[in-house]
């Protein structure tokens, strides 16, 4: 059980150290690639000629994430444009992928670099009936830094490491002679330690050294 325990928390803490990676990978990606998706949840009509859609979207851009669900009241001969979209923007331009007509298509708007912080707020806001639009859109809006999810991914391995580095130090000193908890010279006493009474390898019957 103690085994399956440790195997699990290797394996954890590889796979925390991986999504750690690819949080850093993407904070240094978009200072200069801006990726973002639409996806359309559901579409259901909300009263004569209108439809609400609900809609997610999420955004990497800028050092930071962002994402929105939000319910958008439109005029129902929109429904046939809602569909999900992929863009991306890079340095040379802002390039748009529709997922749905594999459309691609260059704008002249020049993507404008920003640094690894200017973007990435922590944030949160609902909004209800903007004056943007006079349908009433329901929006929740949740951004974060691409730094906090890399550091939060980090403190398994950061733990796995510590302790590893505690168990190899642990048995470096027991194979030079020295107690492996508070590193007391056991050469006199090789039975238990005189300092802390740790009981060590030598006094458990299975290690028993054999006398000559
Ligand atoms: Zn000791």
């Amino acid at each position: 059980m103690k085994r399956v325990l440790k195997w699990a928390f290797t394996l954890l803490a590889a796979l925390s150290l991986s999504l750690s990676t690819l949080a850093v990978a993407l904070w240094i990606r978009c200072g200069w690639i801006g990726e973002g998706f639409n996806y359309p949840l559901s579409i259901r009509t909300a009263g004569p000629g209108i439809i609400d859609v609900r809609d997610l979207s999420c955004y990497i851009t800028g050092g930071g994430i962002l994402t929105d669900f939000a319910t958008l009241r439109r005029p129902s001969f929109l429904s046939s444009i809602m569909r999900p979209s992929h863009w991306f923007s890079a340095p040379t331009g802002y390039l748009y992928a529709d997922s749905v007509f594999a459309r691609i298509r260059l704008s002249g708007r020049l993507y404008q670099r920003r640094s690894l912080f200017d973007f990435g707020k922590f944030g949160a806001e609902w909004t209800r009936n903007s004056r943007s639009n006079s349908f009433g859109d329901t929006q929740l809006c949740i951004a974060m830094p691409l730094w906090f999810p890399a550091a939060i991914f980090l403190i398994l391995p950061l733990m796995w490491e510590i302790k590893h580095r505690r168990r190899y130090y642990a048995r470096c000193r027991v194979s030079t002679g020295k107690c492996g908890v508070c590193g007391y010279d056991l050469r006199a006493s090789p039975d238990r330690c005189p300092e802390c009474g740790t009981l060590t390898a030598a006094s458990s019957p299975t290690h028993t050294r054999g006398s000559s």
